[in-house]
């Protein structure tokens, strides 16, 4: 076995902890709390994390989080307040030429609604930033001076504030507010342009730095749909709306009704990303993942509202289904979502260390105030229900969750969920930005300056994770108090 040289200090270390391989090497199928995984070197600070990580083979998202298709869950507030948690800085903004002319500035203008445009010497991104023109420099200038040069009018580069690529938003923001101009370039160590960020938008979206954009800058939204004749209807609505990703929900994926709903997708509509599932084994992904989806959805059983275990003897932990199913689907580059069962932010982490791209969230989620549903009281406690799409309570009332846990002319009910309540968390424009928070803190500790870096450690072996027995995992929580308030953020 090799042992590590730790450079420029004293000699080897002994092997310790197990690689992902090892932890799941046994015949145990084991769930978050099961592991933990052991730091490793810190050289860099918490908030310079980057947390971007594929949904599927063609959206990427600045933050891992995904909340899910469940009426107590995920309705239009959810989804636009979910969805404005990703991107701040414009990474593809319209670029001119210093021998382009004032016309093609309002020309973009007419096209586009803005004349804050960078002048590269290229007219392109990546190439030498050489200055900038705004509509000031532009706004009094006659009909004939359209075809004057823009680097007759640009403010050249020599007096521009630009920021270093790697700034954060914050410090983008302080340096704008400084500058007191309408827009800062960010470029490389080559001085090539890499992004703007507008002051607009800054003021805009003070609360939601990172909001998650498509090319026509708006927001990205998937809709679950199922297998059925009918929903090929609801298919074609929501493409009208202009859905980015379509889920197919469903509780056991591998299916030939799931791998049909895949094919006609894929030849009515080729533009939309399907993610498919649920799937907790390699065997399951690798029909759908023939079947050409573009994600996986991962879990079964192992959510919070969740009795599929316990009625259908079917599922799996979820510590092993992430893993094993990431682990086969990576080699075809279909990023997976671990679904249910994240209890706690310390979870979205160990879920993204086993291979999972995102992280799909119900009861943490419920009980927001942008979950659907009235707060009510409860022995003084304020609460929110939150049911399980496959509970009777949720299937007497939508017709769309019978189908997916229910065969219509089924003659006796087989509940999968339950239905309860869950107290209220306040809004997610502050639990959101805890959970961001909680994973770049959890990956500095394991040493990870990103999510990419956190899959990679993982699967060379430097990532190391270990066992933990029943007493570790009381150890591991709150104990030997009188009382104590359990404040998170
Ligand atoms: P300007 O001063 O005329 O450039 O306009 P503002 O800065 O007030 O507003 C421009 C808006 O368009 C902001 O919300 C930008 O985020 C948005 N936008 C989207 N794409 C681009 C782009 O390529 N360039 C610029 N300048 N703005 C863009
Ligand atoms: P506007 O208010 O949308 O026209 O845009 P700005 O406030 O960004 O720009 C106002 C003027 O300052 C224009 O002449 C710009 O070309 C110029 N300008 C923009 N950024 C900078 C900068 O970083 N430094 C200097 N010296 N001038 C800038
Ligand atoms: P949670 O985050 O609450 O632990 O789990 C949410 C996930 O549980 C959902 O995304 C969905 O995959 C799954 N789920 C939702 N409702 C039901 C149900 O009634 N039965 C089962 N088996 N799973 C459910």
């Amino acid at each position: 076995m090799a042992d590590y040289l730790i450079s420029g200090g004293t000699g080897y270390v002994p092997e310790d902890g197990l690689t992902a391989q090892q932890l799941f090497a046994s015949a145990d199928g084991l769930t978050y709390n099961d592991f933990l995984i052991l730091p490793g070197f810190i050289d860099f600070i918490a908030d310079e994390v980057d947390l971007t990580s594929a949904l599927t083979r063609k959206i990427t998202l600045k933050t891992p989080l995904i909340s899910s298709p469940m009426d107590t869950v995920t309705e239009a507030d959810m989804a636009i307040a979910m969805a404005k948690f990703e991107q701040g800085f414009i990474t593809d903004p319209v670029v001119l030429s210093p021998s382009h002319t004032v016309g093609d500035v309002l020309e973009a203008k007419m096209r586009h609604g803005f004349s804050g445009i960078p002048i590269t010497e290229t007219g392109t991104m990546g190439s030498k930033l050489v200055g900038i023109v705004t509509s000031r420099d532009i706004d009094f200038l006659a009909e004939k001076d359209h075809t004057t040069l823009l680097s007759e009018v640009m403010t050249p580069r020599i007096e521009l504030v630009v920021a270093p690529a790697g700034v954060t938003l914050k410090e983008a923001n302080e340096i704008l507010q400084r500058s007191k101009k309408g827009k800062l370039p960010i470029v490389n160590d080559h001085d090539e342009l890499v992004a703007i960020i507008a002051r607009t938008d800054l003021k805009k979206n003070r609360d939601y730095p990172l909001a998650s954009k498509d090319s026509h800058k708006q927001l990205l939204c998937g809709a679950a749909v199922g297998t059925r004749e009918d929903d090929k209807y609801r298919l074609d609505l929501l493409t009208q709306a202009g859905v980015d990703v379509i889920v197919l929900d469903s509780s056991q994926g591998n299916s030939v009704y799931q791998i049909a709903m895949v094919h006609y997708i894929k030849q009515k509509y080729p533009h939309l990303q399907v993610i498919g599932g649920n799937v907790v084994t390699a065997a399951q992904a690798k029909n759908l993942i023939d079947a050409g989806v573009d994600g996986l959805r991962v879990g079964m059983g192992c959510g919070s509202i969740c009795i599929t275990q316990e009625v259908m003897a079917c599922g799996r932990p979820q510590g092993t289904a992430v893993y094993k199913v990431a682990e086969y689907a990576r080699r075809f580059g279909v990023p997976i979502i671990a679904d249910g069962g994240i209890q706690t932010v310390g979870h979205v982490v160990k879920a993204l260390a086993l291979g999972a791209s995102t992280v799909m969230m119900g009861s943490l989620l419920a009980a927001t105030t942008e979950a659907p549903g009235e707060y009510f009281f409860s022995d003084g406690v304020r609460l929110k229900k939150y049911r399980g799409m496959g509970s009777l309570d949720a299937m007497e009332k939508s017709s769309s969750s019978q189908k997916r846990y229910f065969s219509e002319g089924d003659k006796v009910k087989i509940a999968q969920g339950v239905s309860g309540s869950i107290q209220d968390k306040g809004s997610i424009q502050k639990f959101v930005p805890y959970l961001i928070a909680g994973i770049q803190h959890g990956c500095q500790d394991i040493g990870a300056r990103s999510l990419s870096v956190l899959r990679s450690m993982m699967y060379s072996g430097e990532l190391k994770f270990e066992k933990r027995t029943m007493s570790a995992q009381i150890e591991g929580g709150i104990h030997g108090l009188h009382s104590y308030e359990k404040r998170l953020y």
